[in-house]
Formats: structure tokens, C-alpha cells, sequence
């Protein structure tokens, strides 16, 4: 495929690339997406409505008994050949790191070492009061028992997830310091549609996306590449050299 030659010069000629990934990325490790028509999560249910602060705040019990089932799933997700195929180009030096809008951690179960979690993680659970921390999979087994979902201190563990309504971590300043100075940020799998993270690809000089379906900045891009993350990656990666 001519593009994905095109795409293998312009990362061998790149000093410094930056890959920015979303969840069609993790599609293929079995993870629904938001938007993808029929199959993404949205087709099924309102996100903002499921993943928002109000709802945590309102009936924390509720929320943890409606999200249990998904944030299992997502935690014992496995990397696919796209997500090992990036953890190559990192050891390469072909890439910076991932920043990744993604809370499933398969970045770096493929490897991966530079990886910018800007919508956080599924790793563990934190008590918002004293800051206690618990593993996220022992944490989800109390929630299937039916069991107390509350700290030592009394309030109730919430996740390491960016809910809607809530701020970004700090890293996501960094995302923003390294968009700017790369010489080329290649989106992997996301409509784009979510943001302050949509804004950081019309700060990077050079654009490429590799995506399923249109995303908001396809008029941004030198290199459009529609097709699987897990089929296309590799194929980038062996045409660059690795
Ligand atoms: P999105 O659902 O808005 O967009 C996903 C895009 O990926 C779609 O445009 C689709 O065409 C494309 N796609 C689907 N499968 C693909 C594949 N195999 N290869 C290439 N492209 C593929 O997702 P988004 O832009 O990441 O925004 C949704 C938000 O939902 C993010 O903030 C993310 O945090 C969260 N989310 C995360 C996960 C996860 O961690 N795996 C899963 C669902 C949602």
C-alpha cells in the first residue's frame, strides 16, 4: 500500500514522532469502542451519562455496579499486534511514546515504556478522602460480591478514570509540550471527537491517522490510512525497518 510506504519515509525522516492513540486501537483485543456504528458502546448506552461524575457522586454503589462488568473486561483485555507493533517502533526510537486516550493499559503489557495515560487507568482505585489505594481487580471481585465498597475512612473508592466532568491529570500538559515540538503525530484509532485531546493534533507539524472510520481532522492530515490498527501497524513497522 502506497500510503503505508509514504507513512514509513516520513517516520524514518522524523526526528521526533509522537503517536496519539484511542480505542479503536484496542478493538481487536476485544474491547467495544465508543462510536464505531453497531458494535461501538455508545449504540448501547450514553457514556457521558454511564462515565460521568454526577453518576459516581449521585449513587457511587450504582455506578460501581454498572461499570463492573466493562472495567473487568477492559482489565483482562490482551495487547494486539497493533499495540506490540507501536512497542516496537519505541524501542526502535522510531517514536517518542504513545500518548493514549485509552485506560485498558495494553500499551504497556505489549511493552510499551513512554506512555502518557491522559483519560487515567484501571490499575487501581483511590479513596478520594485520605488517598488510600486498593488494586482495581480485587477492588471489582468486592463489587460482584456485593460487599462494601467503602475506605477505612468511610468514603466510597472511586477509579483512576478521567469521568466526564472531571479534569485532566498533569500529564496531559506534557502531551500537550511533546505535540508541539514533534515533527509528527500519528493518530491511531480515535474519532477524534473527544476533547482538550482532539486539540493537540493541529498543534503538530505533521500529521497521519490510521483509522477505520473519517475522524474530525482528516483535513489535517498529509496521510489518511483507512484499515485495522492490527493489520496496518506491523505493516508500518516492517516497512520503516523494524
Ligand atoms: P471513538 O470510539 O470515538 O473512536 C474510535 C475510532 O476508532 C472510530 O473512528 C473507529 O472507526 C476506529 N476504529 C475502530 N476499530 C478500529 C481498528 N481496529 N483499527 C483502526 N481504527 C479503528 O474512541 P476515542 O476517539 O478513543 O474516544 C472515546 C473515549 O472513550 C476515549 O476518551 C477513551 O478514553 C474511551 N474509551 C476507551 C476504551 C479503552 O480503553 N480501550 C474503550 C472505549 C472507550
Amino acid at each position: 500500500m502506497d500510503e503505508i510506504k509514504k507513512l514509513a519515509e516520513m517516520l524514518r525522516q522524523s526526528k521526533d514522532t509522537l503517536v496519539l492513540t484511542g480505542a479503536g486501537i484496542s478493538t481487536e483485543s476485544g474491547i467495544p469502542d465508543f462510536r464505531s456504528p453497531g458494535t461501538g458502546l455508545w449504540t448501547r448506552m450514553d457514556p457521558m451519562e454511564l462515565l460521568s461524575r454526577p453518576a459516581l457522586e449521585r449513587d457511587p454503589v450504582g455506578f460501581w455496579r454498572r461499570v463492573e462488568p466493562m472495567f473487568r473486561q477492559m482489565a483482562e483485555a490482551r495487547p494486539n499486534e497493533g499495540h506490540y507493533a507501536l512497542a516496537r517502533l519505541e524501542k526502535a526510537g522510531l517514536i517518542r511514546g504513545v500518548v493514549t486516550q485509552n485506560i485498558d493499559s495494553l500499551h504497556q503489557k505489549a511493552g510499551a515504556n513512554v506512555v502518557l495515560e491522559v483519560h487515567g487507568h484501571l490499575r487501581s482505585v483511590y479513596c478520594p478522602g485520605c488517598g488510600a489505594e486498593e488494586d482495581m481487580p480485587a477492588f471489582l471481585d468486592r463489587v460482584a460480591a456485593g460487599e462494601s465498597l467503602q475506605c477505612r475512612c468511610g468514603q466510597i473508592f472511586r477509579p483512576h478514570v478521567v469521568l466526564f466532568g472531571d479534569q485532566l491529570p498533569e500529564c496531559f500538559n506534557t502531551a500537550w509540550r511533546w505535540a508541539r515540538v514533534c515533527d509528527l503525530l500519528v493518530v491511531v484509532g480515535s474519532s477524534l471527537e473527544v476533547a482538550p485531546v482532539c486539540w493537540l493534533v493541529p498543534e503538530a507539524k505533521r500529521v497521519a491517522i490510521i483509522n477505520m472510520g473519517s475522524t474530525q481532522c482528516d483535513y489535517l492530515a498529509e496521510v489518511v490510512i483507512r484499515g485495522r490498527a492490527g493489520e496496518i501497524l506491523p505493516a508500518l513497522a516492517a516497512a520503516a525497518g523494524e
